[in-house]
């Protein structure tokens, strides 16, 4: 996780929103951005001084890359590859973005967190489509079926995960099967559906100078 390993409350306090970095104990009331705890540093209460543009887009990238976990390098390359695409690329990175494998593991509520959806991947808790699936940036087409390995190990950690997602609403483009650990991505998600985490036309502008 590169520059990601420190305090993860810090960077959501540094944004002044809430990131989601620690699974359920960001639905905690003790969550600092919630007890509103002012952003690290010395100087963080006294934060007042008038961004630039270029200081606004930035922000809006930082909180969008350290939102889904990736580093500077995966971001920047993942968003060139949707820049490729036809549409409109804001909305179209968004919904890239929650189409990864590891997003919906996170989303399905076989992990705790993007970053525990992501380590399961990598090490092997996880199919799509009845087929192996060890890389956390693959993007699921509408109608994959991703399932937790029948393993005892896979299946006790994502069952922990599972019980406590109980009170997570499920995203209406997914659907889970908790018994069988099964979940499908019925449908790319539409951008309204999206929390709108971020201004995406910024990171845009970002990377279009
Ligand atoms: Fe910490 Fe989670 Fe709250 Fe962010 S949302 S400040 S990671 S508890």
């Amino acid at each position: 996780m590169g520059n990601q390993r420190g305090a993860k409350c810090k960077l959501c306090r540094r944004e002044g929103e809430k990131l989601f970095l620690k699974g359920m104990r960001c639905l905690m009331a003790k969550c600092p951005v919630e007890t509103g705890r002012p952003p690290p540093g010395v100087h963080g209460q006294r934060r007042s001084r008038k961004m630039s543009d270029y200081g606004v887009q930035l922000r809006e990238k930082q909180k969008l890359r350290r939102q889904y976990g990736l580093q500077e390098g995966q971001f920047r390359l993942f968003f060139e590859r949707v820049a490729k695409r036809r549409g409109v690329t804001g909305e179209q990175l968004l919904q890239m973005l929650e189409s990864r494998l590891d997003n919906v593991v996170y989303r399905l509520g076989f992990a705790g967190s993007r970053k525990e959806a992501r380590q399961m991947v990598v090490h092997n808790h996880v199919q799509v489509n009845a087929r192996k699936a060890t890389v956390p940036s693959m993007i699921l087409e509408p109608g994959a079926v991703v399932q937790v390995k029948d393993r005892s190990s896979s299946r006790a950690l994502a069952g922990r995960n599972l019980e406590a997602a109980q009170g997570r609403e499920l995203a209406p483009w997914l659907s889970r099967d908790d018994a069988a650990f099964t979940g499908e991505f019925l449908r790319v998600p539409s951008r309204e559906e999206i929390a709108p985490v971020v201004n995406e036309q910024l990171i845009v502008e970002l990377y279009s100078k």
